[in-house]
């Protein structure tokens, strides 16, 4: 497959362009660019420039509503519940946390739950923008309307890949920012193995007879064989990852991030899509009486740093590492896209009437 190297700053304006063309504000548009053309950059193409055209048509059918501003529910002390109101996620997402953190700067923490937000994308970027402002945060999120996952033991979908983010600011060095989905591996894997790319391990999915499968048919059934393969056709599942330990985290998330936000845990018929997201924020000034926390940080990171990496490891890594190593590279050397996702943003801009050419895109 053709595979270009896309400029990340053209790349950013044309999405932003689009999105104000769909009818987002200003600072929505740009916000939600920005953030598409980071978690690209980051390595998380999945949740990348890739859904534009996802996006565009989630305005066009209402299931996103653009220049939709956060309701706030409860403000008491510590406590924030906010309203997303189906609006552009990464914006009402990055407006939470911003909250959250300000809160924290008054009393040491910060609990937000954040319900009905459209998708907020890459969750690492709010465990990132915590630490840019010197706070910890846990992050919890849950993918209501999106049943994808059979929990350990089940051969049902009953959850969302629901990811889970923990950032820890490190003063003297690179944050920690750890970030993942609780499934096995991403749909978006799913659909790359299911259209000729890289094959999925052999425990990825679970049929709907209950046997262990890597065949993304048990994900997509028959839709596979057409232009727009749909997760809901098939009769089986993602496995949730780690068996009963990742399993019981991705409960977790449709516990916390839906049951106790009020965004919704997932039932039985798939309702409307929406991100829930519970975000504990902590000022680590707080407990740092002894003022040592940033010195313990650094230190730890360097004793795993400098651990022998196992048989076949080249480097060891933390979280946070691979993201911040891709990023140096493409943006250094562009975002590597393949034809059909340059063809796809090319058409939504064509579409939306946004002048954007293949020439000034490509570096
Ligand atoms: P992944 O499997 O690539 O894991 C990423 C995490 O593992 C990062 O913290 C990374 O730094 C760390 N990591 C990677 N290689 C490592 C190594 N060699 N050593 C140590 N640590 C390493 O991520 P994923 O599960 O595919 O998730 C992709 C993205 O999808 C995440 O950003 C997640 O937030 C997002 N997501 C969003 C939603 C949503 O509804 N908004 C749903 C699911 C996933």
């Amino acid at each position: 497959m053709i595979e270009h190297r896309i400029d990340p700053i053209a790349l950013s304006t044309t999405i932003e362009h689009i999105l104000l063309a769909d009818g987002c504000t200003a600072d929505e548009a740009k916000t939600v660019a920005d953030h598409l053309v980071l978690a690209s950059l980051s390595g998380h193409d999945s949740h990348g420039v890739i859904r534009t055209m996802r996006y565009h048509l989630w305005i066009e059918e209402g299931t996103i509503n653009p220049a939709t501003a956060l309701t706030t529910v409860l403000d008491t002390g510590p406590l924030l519940q906010l309203d997303g109101n189906d609006g552009m996620g990464q914006w009402l997402a990055r407006e939470a946390t911003a909250q959250g953190i300000n809160k924290a700067k008054e009393t040491g923490i910060a609990i937000v739950a954040l319900r009905r937000a459209g998708h907020i994308g890459r969750i690492g970027m709010y465990a990132e923008q915590a630490c840019a402002a010197g706070m910890a945060s846990i992050q919890f999120c849950n993918v209501n309307g999106s049943l994808l996952v059979a929990p350990f033991g089940t051969a049902r979908r009953c959850a969302g890949t629901d990811p889970v983010a923990v950032g820890i600011p490190n003063p003297d060095g690179e944050d920690f920012i750890l970030d993942f989905a609780t499934s096995l591996v991403a749909e978006g894997k799913a659909l790359v193995a299911g259209t000729g790319g890289k094959p999925l391990p052999d425990d990825a999915l679970v049929d709907a007879d209950g046997r262990l499968t890597g065949d993304p048919r048990a994900l997509y059934g028959d839709s596979l064989d057409t232009a727009n393969p749909d997760p809901r056709e098939g009769a089986g599942a993602l496995r949730a990852m780690g068996d009963h330990k990742g399993s019981g985290l991705a409960l977790a998330c449709e516990l916390l991030a839906g049951a106790l936000t009020g965004n919704g845990a997932n039932k039985a018929v798939e309702g409307r899509f929406g991100n829930g997201l519970l975000s504990i924020i902590i000022d680590p000034q707080t407990f740092d009486d002894k003022g040592s926390f940033g010195r313990e940080v650094a230190d730890y990171l360097d004793f795993v740093h400098s651990s022998p990496p196992a048989v076949g490891v080249e480097k060891v890594l933390v979280p946070g590492d691979r993201e911040r190593a891709l990023r140096a590279e493409r943006s250094a050397n562009g975002l590597p896209m393949p034809e059909p996702v340059l063809a796809g943003i090319l058409a939504t801009a064509e579409a939306t009437g946004v002048k954007a050419s293949r020439d000034n895109l490509i570096k």
